[in-house]
């Protein structure tokens, strides 16, 4: 008997009524003699509902308190559509993360997975139930509830899928498949039949978010077999997995764009050895992420350093820099919002050169200018401004003949905000 872990997002159960239907599908995999483990996400926009009522309360609230307030949305989820399946007759039984044995680090907001302990899920498929898990959610070693980061939930279901050696992990969305770049975005976006984990991993940290990037992270690790399809229709999605087909003269895969980028420039360093150690060191520390990271020439032993962090660390970068003022000397910080990274991904651009060139003409054909870039053996980053960023996309799509006339994009409803 084959065993499925099935993973529904916010809007595949935004309303009661789409919740039937998800549970009737549930029922079709489970009549089909798999046994059937479900992960799913809080209802529509339930989880940024709910982050805005703790803003009105608190402007800055406490990241334990938001773990305890964000994980109620998924556990609303997971008992209404248990109870969705026992309205058609079937067994279920829904879980909190940690009743299903999900043990997180202690980093709220965004902990790693560090044990699944699956007895409680097996003896449940043992019973015959369908086993329904709330996503994105988990608990320290010492008792403390914590989220895994937003998007967490396809996380939960690859992690889930690793650890009770299931056959498949379905990841059920509101797009049938994983596509050349955000088919809401680009119409004649092309719905790709397979890709690599690599690939998908540098899209999924791209900004591509189709799937959560840890979630790439098991599945690799792990060997899962991964896919991508629609809560919606039938239509075969799209699998992820070690070495994907690439298309006979097409060298970029996909396209991903991240609006969560903030530059920040150190004017006039002291051009000394150790310097550049100290200070991303004293980032690090402060658990900054440091992405893109530019010298600029020496000028009379002065140099100019710029990187980017994510919006949400700018000014704590910014905090950290000021900080080590006396330690490592230079004239001013500043920092530029209002930007994007887009970039191209594919595992053929290895073996091709002039791959980025080609990046840099599309992009200075729609009259934007380059701030950064940086690359990979699989992708090439731009940092631009951000506008026109959807015309930068659509340039770079036909540069690299992904533009396609017959894969009308077929996708749910789209009334996220
Ligand atoms: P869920 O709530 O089911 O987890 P998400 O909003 O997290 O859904 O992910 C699905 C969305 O990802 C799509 O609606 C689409 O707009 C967006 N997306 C971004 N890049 C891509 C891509 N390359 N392929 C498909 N969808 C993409
Ligand atoms: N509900 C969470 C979020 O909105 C987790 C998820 O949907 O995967 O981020
Ligand atoms: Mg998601």
């Amino acid at each position: 008997m084959s065993l499925t872990v099935m993973k529904f997002g916010g809007s595949s159960v935004g309303t009661t009524e789409r919740m039937g239907r998800v549970a009737q599908r549930i029922v079709e995999k489970k009549l089909q003699g798999d046994r059937v483990v479900v992960v799913v996400s809080a209802m529509g926009d339930t989880t940024d509902d709910l982050i805005d009522k703790a803003r009105e309360i608190n402007g800055n609230p406490p990241a334990r308190e938001m773990d305890m307030l964000l994980t109620t949305g998924e556990q609303i989820s997971v008992a209404l559509l248990s109870m969705a399946i026992h309205k058609l007759g079937h067994g279920a039984k829904s879980y909190t993360g940690w009743q299903a044995g999900i043990v997180t680090e202690a980093t709220h907001g965004k902990a790693k997975i560090s044990d699944i302990s699956p007895e409680r899920i097996f003896a449940a498929l043992d019973e015959g139930n369908v086993v329904i898990v709330a996503g994105f959610q988990g608990m320290t070693e010492g008792g403390e509830i914590t989220t895994l980061g937003r998007g967490g939930s396809d996380t939960t279901a690859v992690a889930l899928a690793a650890a009770l050696k299931a056959d498949v992990c379905e990841i059920y969305t509101d797009v049938d498949g994983i596509y050349s770049t955000d088919p809401r975005v680009v119409k004649c976006a092309r719905k790709l039949d397979e890709i690599s984990y690599d690939e998908m991993l540098e899209l999924a940290h791209l900004g591509a978010a189709v799937l959560h990037p840890r979630a790439v992270e098991y599945a690799k690790h792990y060997n899962v077999n991964l896919v991508v399809r629609s809560s919606f229709t039938n239509n075969a999605g799209t699998l992820v997995r070690e070495e994907a087909q690439m298309e006979q003269g097409i060298v970029v895969r996909g396209i991903a764009a991240d609006k969560n980028v903030a530059r920040i420039s150190v004017l006039g360093v002291e051009d000394v050895p150790g310097v550049l150690a100290k200070m991303f060191g004293a980032l690090a520390e402060q658990g900054i992420d440091v992405d893109i990271i530019v010298q600029s020439g020496v000028q009379d032993g002065k140099a100019d350093f710029s990187f980017t962090v994510s919006l949400a660390d700018r000014s704590k970068a910014l905090d950290v820099l000021t900080g080590i003022k006396t330690e490592v000397p230079y004239r001013e910080a500043t920092f530029e919002e209002g930007l994007v990274k887009v970039s191209i991904v594919g595992a053929g651009m290895v073996s091709n050169p002039g791959v980025a060139a080609q990046m840099f003409e599309a992009i200075s054909s729609v009259g934007v200018s380059i701030k950064m870039v940086s690359t990979s053996e699989i992708k090439v980053s731009c940092v631009i401004a951000a506008e026109p960023v959807q015309e930068v996309i659509r340039a770079l799509h036909t540069a690299y003949g992904l533009d396609t006339a017959d894969t009308a994009f077929v996708g749910g409803p789209s009334e996220r905000r």
